[in-house]
């Protein structure tokens, strides 16, 4: 997994996705986690972008702070601002949305999305229905990023692989997953397999953006 995730900031990326560590304090690198590199997974999303934002939001009527854009019962379309190819077979996905609100994802919770792809007898769309797991940092605002393995005969993926800057992807969520919290275990031993991993980088993120949580991670 490590090696993997090392290998991100590697390839050519746009500019601030090499920040690999921006929205981690430096006081916390390096520390308890020998998955550090991990993190360069999660913080390599961080890309700089400059074109506006389209809102889909379903904003609820709360102050600023509070606002989510994510609703639990509700298709909602997000806009695709940006890919960036992180291997051979490897995406990354920046949708947004208001920027004044959150994605309303608790840490490692997932997000489904849906595709058309085709009509049923009755004319209804069918759908692909494929869950997805944000490796932005629940906190940021008006943007999610999405890591992306294309399959070559994946119905979802290769709707991913087709999706350009402007187009919408329909978006539900968020769905809870484990709802971590700091210092719930004090160590957690993480096995992850190809796009498993996706979770395991917004825990391991979350431990080490927050001096307070002692989490041995390994
Ligand atoms: C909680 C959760 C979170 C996830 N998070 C992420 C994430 O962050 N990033 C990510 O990339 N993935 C993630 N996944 C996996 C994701 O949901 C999809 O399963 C994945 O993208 C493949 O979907 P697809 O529609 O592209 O492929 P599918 O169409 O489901 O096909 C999958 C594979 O099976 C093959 N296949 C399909 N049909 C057949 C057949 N009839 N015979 C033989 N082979 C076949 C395809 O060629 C492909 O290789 C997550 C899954 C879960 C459960």
């Amino acid at each position: 997994m490590a090696l993997f995730l090392r290998r991100i900031p590697r390839v050519a990326v746009p500019l601030g996705f090499r920040n690999a560590f921006k929205e981690i304090p430096n006081s916390c690198r390096g520390r308890r986690i020998p998955l550090g590199a991990a993190a360069a997974a999660s913080g390599a999303a961080a890309f700089c972008f400059f074109s506006p934002m389209v809102a889909y939001l379903d904003s609820q009527n709360k102050e600023d702070s509070e606002k989510v854009a994510l609703n639990p019962e509700k298709w909602l379309e997000f806009k695709l601002q940006e890919t960036a190819r992180v291997s051979h077979n490897t995406n990354l996905y920046r949708f947004s949305f208001d920027p004044t609100a959150k994605l309303g994802l608790d840490v490692a919770s997932c997000i489904i999305t849906r595709a058309a792809i085709g009509e049923e007898s009755e004319g209804r769309k069918k759908y692909v229905i494929r869950p997805y797991t944000p490796i932005s940092d629940p906190e940021s605002k008006g943007y999610f990023d999405l890591l992306v393995k294309l399959y070559p005969e994946g119905k979802m993926s290769q709707h991913f692989a087709q999706l350009k800057p402007g187009d919408v992807l329909e978006v539900k969520g968020p769905i809870e997953k484990l709802r971590y919290s700091p210092n719930m275990k004090k160590k957690l031993g993480m096995v992850a397999g190809g796009t498993g991993i996706t979770p395991m980088v917004q825990v391991i993120k979350a431990i080490l953006k927050n001096p307070d949580d002692k989490t041995q991670d390994s």
